[in-house]
């Protein structure tokens, strides 16, 4: 899940990138409306956490400008307005949620996830491909039976792949999703990240290929011949 935080006041906004990427969602930080704008523009976002009061523009213009481009991009609006009549504002204004501030980290982390999973629609929360399996909701994957152990690298990785079984994922779409914070990450950094997570599926029935001049492509390997057949 990658998120886009439109926040001025560094310090919270610190403590957010920090700790929502230790649960492997990675986020994109805007100080104040503009910046939050040419991000937006610039990127894969799959929900906008906005602050009402930024220095160069309310909150609720924010979103009303989102939403008059035909955007549908859920909106958590994160703000210490918490009056009865601001939340009725914002959420008639196209936000999807309101959380007030001083709020616990754990409830927002399971109102983005709500929010994310409301707007796949029809996706599941759990997706799987042969013995690999993925649940969503508590962010963990699963081989066989057992937990399959990952780096928040590996974790972004197989996550994007997850989202498109049998078809390419390009590279810098996974550079995107595994180095959110980096721009300048080099394709051989997302060619570590993807040997390793090769190796974590080794010997299973799931398996990374790359597809020549279009990225890499998570797919089920066809039943295994029974040698001793016939
Ligand atoms: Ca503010």
């Amino acid at each position: 899940m990658r998120i886009l935080l439109i926040e001025d006041e560094m310090e919270m906004a610190a403590w957010l990138v920090r700790a929502l990427k230790q649960s492997h969602i990675a986020v994109e930080h805007a100080a104040d409306a503009r910046m939050g704008k040419a991000l937006l523009a610039s990127g894969t976002f799959d929900v906008v956490v906005l602050d009402l009061q930024l220095p160069d523009q309310h909150g609720f213009e924010w979103l009303r400008d989102l939403r008059a481009k035909g955007q549908h991009l859920p909106v958590l609006i994160l703000t210490a307005q918490g009056s009865l009549q601001d939340r009725v504002q914002g959420l008639h204004r196209g936000a999807d949620d309101y959380l007030t501030k001083p709020f616990e980290l754990p409830e927002l982390e399971a109102r983005l996830v709500a929010l994310h999973r409301r707007s796949q629609g029809r996706a599941q929360a759990l997706i799987q491909c042969a013995s690999l399996r993925f649940d969503s909701n508590h962010q963990t994957f699963w081989l066989r039976d057992a937990v399959l152990t990952l780096t928040p690298r590996e974790h972004a990785a197989l996550e994007a792949l997850m989202g498109r079984i049998g078809a390419p994922v390009s590279k810098s779409r996974l550079a995107a999703k595994v180095f959110p914070q980096d721009s300048s990450a080099g394709p051989d950094a997302i060619e570590q990240v993807l040997h390793r997570v090769r190796r974590k599926l080794q010997g299973s029935d799931v398996h990374i290929v790359t597809v020549r001049g279009l990225g890499y492509m998570l797919e089920a390997l066809p039943a295994a011949q029974d040698d001793h057949a016939g």
